[in-house]
């Protein structure tokens, strides 16, 4: 067993689409297994597929591991390293475990060559450190090719060729990656070499419990539908580390450096992991709910810039969101127009205007500095309670907003501050 060894691990995507949800997470269970192992965090491009990998899917998947915070301690590509598998083709002719095979090649009609492996047929048996024990007869799967010729290894050789030569000493990776399992523990005894210990992760399941699909799931599937969302990177780390590992405790919420010490491949389930949109949107609401007013205002800016302008705005907001995108949504919908700008007014709406000069005493008082919700209550609560709480809040609220809904007039008059209260009150009063 690969016991003493300092891990190794490696995340090999294949550039042949954008980071897909599963992928994140394969990326981060690596990540955290090498990090509080002192191990190291590979990242491998596998682009051997020259007609489906593309150089924008490759940076797509740099981006988004860059988003999430999972750096990596070394990059190689497959492309570039032809001459490795070659290398370990040759070997494997010269010992007579792989062969060319001359034969019909269907596509073209016409004979060809392509390079099998000599399979032994036997049964192959391995401890998932996830699934348990597995145990497999290759004799169903004949002698498969390896590659089709010296300079084009098909996926399963040029993936152990690297994991040999990157002296990986764990897999982790996709349940999807199970069944190739066997045939790749051929090829590494064929190396005359020790295979990594494997890790299959769950399938992650949308919420009507079928497979996690970039087709079907298009919002939830893919990392970058969750940045477009204005979900941040920490919410969505925490929240894809809960995507089948269980932490044992009643804890949710777990930093990166927490997840690091906390996380442990054997508590992984077998089962798929369901994704349940309402608690990523949770956990994305505790940490917005942590951010400093500066921070947040500094990643609200893409979706909400106006919001600079207007500081006070945001404890309001921070209850309605549970993302970043649900600000660009409320601005859409003109529910914070009357923050930004003096609202227009539907007459009707107001009621009655008989006591916003009261109102505009009332509030006199209180220092432009100190114009909060609590301060506003106070000054007018009694003289409303005396009134009428409807008669002279309704036409207060709407003096201020303009709009049958809105937050409480108090919260708004604190959110446009002093001046701009009286400004509003004043001109209702005269409408
Ligand atoms: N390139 C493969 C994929 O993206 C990697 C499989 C593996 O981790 O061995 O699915």
């Amino acid at each position: 067993m690969t016991g003493s060894k300092t891990p190794r691990v490696r995340f090999a995507p294949s550039p042949t689409g954008t980071l897909h949800t599963g992928g994140a997470r394969t990326a981060l269970f690596n990540y955290l297994f090498a990090k509080q192992t002192g191990g190291k965090f590979i990242l491998r491009i596998d682009d051997t597929n020259k007609i489906r990998s593309t150089k924008e899917f490759e940076q797509d998947i740099l981006n988004g591991l860059k988003w999430l915070g999972l750096s990596y301690d070394e990059l190689y590509y497959q492309s570039k390293r032809l001459d490795l598998y070659k290398k370990y083709l040759k070997q494997l002719l010269d010992k007579d475990k792989i062969y060319i095979s001359k034969e019909e090649i269907k596509k073209e009609g016409d004979r060809g060559e392509v390079i099998r492996f000599r399979n032994p047929n036997k049964k192959v048996k391995f401890i998932d450190l996830i699934k348990g024990e597995i145990e497999f007869n290759t004799t169903e799967l004949g002698d498969f090719i390896v590659a089709k010729d010296l300079e084009t290894p098909l996926y399963h050789f040029a993936s152990i060729a690297d994991d040999f030569d990157l002296k990986i000493t764990h897999t982790i990776r996709g349940e999807d990656h199970i069944s190739n399992t066997p045939r790749q523990i051929l090829m590494w005894e064929a190396l005359g070499a020790e295979s990594p210990q494997f890790a299959h992760l769950p399938l992650i399941l949308a919420p009507d419990k079928s497979k996690l699909s970039k087709r079907k799931h298009a919002g939830i599937a893919s990392l970058n539908s969750f940045i477009a969302e204005g979900y941040l990177p920490e919410a969505l780390i925490n929240f894809v580390a809960l995507l089948g590992w269980n932490p044992g405790t009643d804890q949710e919420l777990f930093s990166l450096a927490e997840l690091i010490k906390a996380f442990n491949l054997n508590q992984v389930q077998k089962s798929g992991a369901i994704f349940n949109i309402e608690k990523l949107n949770w956990i994305n609401r505790e940490y917005l709910r942590r951010l400093s007013p500066e921070e947040f205002l500094n990643k609200a800016e893409p979706f909400l810039p106006e919001l600079k302008t207007l500081p006070t705005l945001l404890p309001v907001l921070l209850e309605r969101i549970y993302t970043l995108g649900d600000l660009k949504k409320m601005s859409g919908s003109g529910e914070l127009k009357c923050f930004f700008s003096m609202p227009s007014y539907d007459k009707e709406l107001l009621k009655n205007q008989i006591y916003f000069s009261d109102i505009i005493k009332l509030l006199g008082p209180i220092p432009k500095n100190n114009f909060t919700a609590e301060n506003v209550k106070a000054a007018v609560w009694n003289f409303a309670t005396e009134q009428g709480r409807g008669e002279v809040l309704w036409p207060m609220r709407i003096a201020l907003s303009g709009q049958k809904q809105s937050p409480d007039p108090f919260t708004i008059a604190s959110i446009i501050g002093k001046t701009e209260t009286l400004k509003r009150l004043g001109y209702a009063a005269r409408l």
